[in-house]
């Protein structure tokens, strides 16, 4: 049977730089066998003493694990596909990353798809997002993580569920009102994924503490209820040269954009906070309860492509997005050379600590 096999990187030194490579056999063994034959070197990278296969190399048939199949017994027909994952960084690095049966079984729909594939999953098991505020945006931002398999999930949040609160933060149920809202989302997402990793972060963010949280993780994903906080958690992802998706809701309105560290900030579109007073109260913003849904669904989604390195970003893009209307559109923004933060002459070169007020034009929450 003649199968093609996707070699990565740490093992291309033996097949010359190729990606792929043809291999024959009747099943995986005799497939790994062969190729042990064709790149000299191949089987000490497998194969252990015993001549069994190393327990940090895991074989994939058609994106398949083969332990849930029949093991190196698994029989290959023409054509098929076959990957050999090592884990990552053996040794010095992080503990490397091998999926379980159950989670082969419980990613399949991604380990099938060629964006995402044992790879991509690792990419994502391997992130650390770390979603601001546990509300409107947070709870499906947090739900679609977790189902995801992103592998370390921070949750930023000093509040209480409230009652008011179930009409969108649907992370939270009747049963959490009074709770901390980090404990409520945690046991949520752990109970759809105990795979994962929740960090949970109950103090106000603050210039103190910021540079302290935010620079542990990959993405930072900002669904503020407040100036304050959002400015903050801007500055800080400039800062700590972070990636981050920012999201804000009002009424029947939401906006998403995502920052490159260096390639513009939020305060190129908004150079500082408008002064308290200018704006409704927390308790006067309304918003319709799905409109969190959709736009936290976006910032998921865009936070995962990003793990991923997955299709375009919104990067250099706000995307505008009218319930009433049913309309999205997508406008072009740019890094502003006179942003006090990101610009040719910042004038912002540390964090501050405005005073907490709530509402906005985008108020969120
Ligand atoms: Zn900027």
């Amino acid at each position: 049977m003649s199968v093609k096999v996707y070699i990565p990187t740490p093992f291309r030194k033996i097949t010359g730089n190729r990606t792929f490579v043809d291999a024959d056999g009747i099943d995986v063994n005799g497939v790994l066998r062969d190729l042990d034959q064709r790149f000299p070197g191949f089987g000490e990278m497998v194969f252990d003493g015993e001549q069994e296969l190393l327990e940090h190399v895991n074989v994939y048939v058609n994106n398949h694990e083969i332990t849930s199949l029949e093991g190196p017994q698994t029989p290959v027909a023409d054509g098929d596909e076959l990957a050999v994952i090592p884990a990552i960084a053996g040794g010095a690095g992080p503990t490397p990353t091998v999926m379980t049966p159950e989670m082969v079984e419980r990613y399949s729909r991604h380990l099938i798809m060629d964006q995402v594939g044992p790879l991509g999953q690792r990419k994502l098991i391997d992130g650390k997002i770390l979603a601001v505020g546990a509300g409107g945006l947070g709870s499906p931002v947090l739900v679609y993580l977790a189902a995801a398999g992103i592998g370390t999930i921070g949750i930023a949040d000093f509040d209480v569920v409230d009652r008011s609160n179930l009409q969108r933060q649907i992370i939270h149920g009747t049963s959490d009102i009074g709770r901390m809202k980090v404990d409520s989302a945690k046991d949520r997402i752990l109970d759809m994924n105990p795979n994962i990793n929740v960090v949970t972060h109950t103090s106000p963010l603050t210039s103190d503490n910021a540079m302290e949280i935010i620079p542990e993780y990959d993405v930072i994903i900002n669904g503020a209820d407040n100036f304050a906080t959002r400015y903050l958690v801007n500055d800080a992802a400039f800062l700590a040269e972070k990636i981050l998706v920012d999201g804000s809701i009002f009424l029947f309105e939401g906006q998403v954009t995502t920052f490159f560290p260096g390639e513009g900030c939020y305060r190129c579109l908004y150079p500082s906070p408008p002064p308290p007073g200018m704006v409704p109260s927390c308790s006067e913003a309304g918003v319709l309860g799905v409109l969190p849904g959709t736009v936290g669904a976006i910032q998921a989604t865009e936070a995962i492509k990003v793990l991923l390195e997955q299709g375009e970003p919104l990067k250099n893009r706000l995307l505008l997005y009218d319930a009433l209307a049913m309309d999205f559109r997508t406008v072009k923004i740019r890094r502003d050379p006179g942003c006090p933060l990101c610009g040719d002459a910042p004038t912002v070169t540390e964090l501050i600590d405005y005073e907490e007020f709530c509402g906005s034009p985008f108020h969120e929450n």
